[in-house]
């Protein structure tokens, strides 16, 4: 963006990014066991978690959903983070700086709201899509 790297680390307090994803319905949420390409593919080994998706019913519309749910990541930059952008790091090296450090990104915070059957794996994933 032409900004110097010293002047981002210096004023930067806080990165956040969000995203929304719609809300499963607890009207008609009901658990179910996800295909194993779908848990290998989300890293997910051994006894399966229970997954949970919307049958649909009058209370939202046949939809499976009600309501959005707001998800974020929030990295705060350390000094080691910090050294990085003055140095012109990589943005990937600094997210594995950032996720070694704690830095939990969108799709794991995501993967989260799914296990505790607030939103659709397929939600994370479409709300998701662009950034990993
Ligand atoms: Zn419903």
């Amino acid at each position: 963006m032409g900004i110097q790297p010293f002047l981002v680390a210096s004023s930067l307090l806080l990165v956040v990014g969000q995203r929304l994803a719609r809300r499963l319905c607890p009207h008609c949420k009901e658990v179910f066991t996800p295909p194993p390409a779908l848990l290998a593919e989300l890293g997910i080994d051994g006894p399966p978690p229970d997954f949970y998706r919307g049958a649909g019913c009058s209370m939202c519309n046949q939809t499976g959903y009600r309501g959005r749910l707001a998800f974020f990541e929030v990295m705060q930059p350390t000094l080691t983070i910090k050294e990085m952008i003055v140095a012109r790091s990589h943005a990937e090296a600094i997210r594995q700086q950032a996720c070694a450090e704690g830095f939990m990104p969108l799709r794991e915070v995501g993967l989260r709201h799914v296990l505790a059957g607030e939103t659709t794996i397929e939600e994370v994933l479409r709300v998701t899509m662009e950034i990993s």
